[in-house]
């Protein structure tokens, strides 16, 4: 090659892998990356699964024993605008090798439009509802439990079985409590209901403090609802607390851990639940999960002087 016909030959290849212009506008993205992480705990490999969003407007009232002042600025230092809550959900799936267990099982979309995408991220993670062999129920929040079934109440998980807590659906099933419900507490009651009511039959009770499944061991929380559980994950000589709802937003409920939301139905009992939770992490420096923490939802606890901070985990490419 001539060196006329390299320095051409160069400049055709350099325009040719330019197909737009140097500076022309490339098309905006209408959407996010998949929302699956994949972690390890000893031999077991953890999914996160992403299934979005709910930005919830708050008012005064919504921490019983704290102001709205103070929990704006709570919002302020977490970089968040005021009187509006975002609530994540990721459930985890937890693969131990012979089983696939899911933990909760997110919205469904039945609870805002910002928020449905499990069953997307499941299936990008490589896995098909038809495979999961075990759901465990932390509580019976809608969020939580509506990804069990469609708005049409179609069974999601063909061959799962489907564990909850004892004394959550002891609560939930009762007539009696339901008469004294009101508010969006009756409707937990008619959703619950709606879940689970023709599936009596197969759903699994155990009593939180078993283990529900070889290595995953329930732990009581209870507070925020009457029977919610979290549960330790063990592996090797490795070991995890997926927290469920013991603590939501970690800017508001790690760093404030005595605040009592309206959403938590007995404050003081949830408040107990939180702090021996958070202890726990901190002093044993565990791994931990929480439904409600930003995605990947995962990382380790530090106690501070006046609460917890959580130090969320670094993005691992394997
Ligand atoms: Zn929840």
């Amino acid at each position: 090659m001539s060196a006329l016909s390299r320095r051409s030959f160069l400049a055709g290849a350099a325009l040719a892998a330019l197909s737009l212009p140097a500076g022309a506008a490339a098309p905006m993205a209408s959407a996010q990356g998949p929302g699956v992480y994949r972690y390890k705990l000893g031999s077991y490999q953890l999914t996160a699964l992403y299934d979005g969003v709910w930005y919830v407007p708050i008012d005064d009232k919504f921490i019983r024993n704290a102001s709205g002042a103070d929990v704006n600025k709570a919002l302020a230092a977490a970089f968040l605008p005021p009187r509006v809550l975002p609530i994540s959900f990721t459930a985890l799936l937890v693969n131990t090798g012979s089983k696939l267990v899911l933990i909760d099982t997110g919205t469904a979309g039945q609870l805002t439009d910002t928020a449905g995408s499990m069953l997307a991220n499941l299936a990008v993670a490589g896995i098909s509802p038809v495979e999961i062999d075990t759901i465990l129920i932390s509580h019976f929040h809608p969020d939580h439990i509506d990804g069990i079934k469609t708005k049409d109440g179609d069974k999601m998980f063909a061959n799962a079985e489907i564990w909850v807590p004892e004394p959550e659906w002891k609560f939930w099933m009762d007539d009696a409590q339901m008469s004294r419900a009101k508010g969006p507490v009756l409707r937990y009651f008619l959703n619950s209901r709606r879940i689970f009511s023709d599936m009596a039959k197969e759903v699994r009770q155990f009593k939180p403090g078993a283990e529900v499944v070889p290595s995953i061991v329930s732990i009581p929380a209870y507070g925020h609802t009457p029977g919610h559980t979290a549960f330790a994950i063990h592996s090797g000589n490795q070991s995890m607390l997926a927290m469920s709802d013991t603590v939501r937003n970690p800017y508001l409920f790690a760093r404030h851990p005595d605040w009592q939301p309206i959403f938590d139905m007995d404050g003081a009992l949830a408040v107990k639940a939180r702090r021996t939770m958070l202890d726990r992490a901190a002093a044993d420096r565990m791994l931990v999960e929480a439904y409600h923490f930003p995605f990947p939802a995962c990382g380790h606890m530090v106690k501070t002087a006046t609460g917890y901070e959580l130090v969320p985990v670094e993005w691992q490419p394997l």
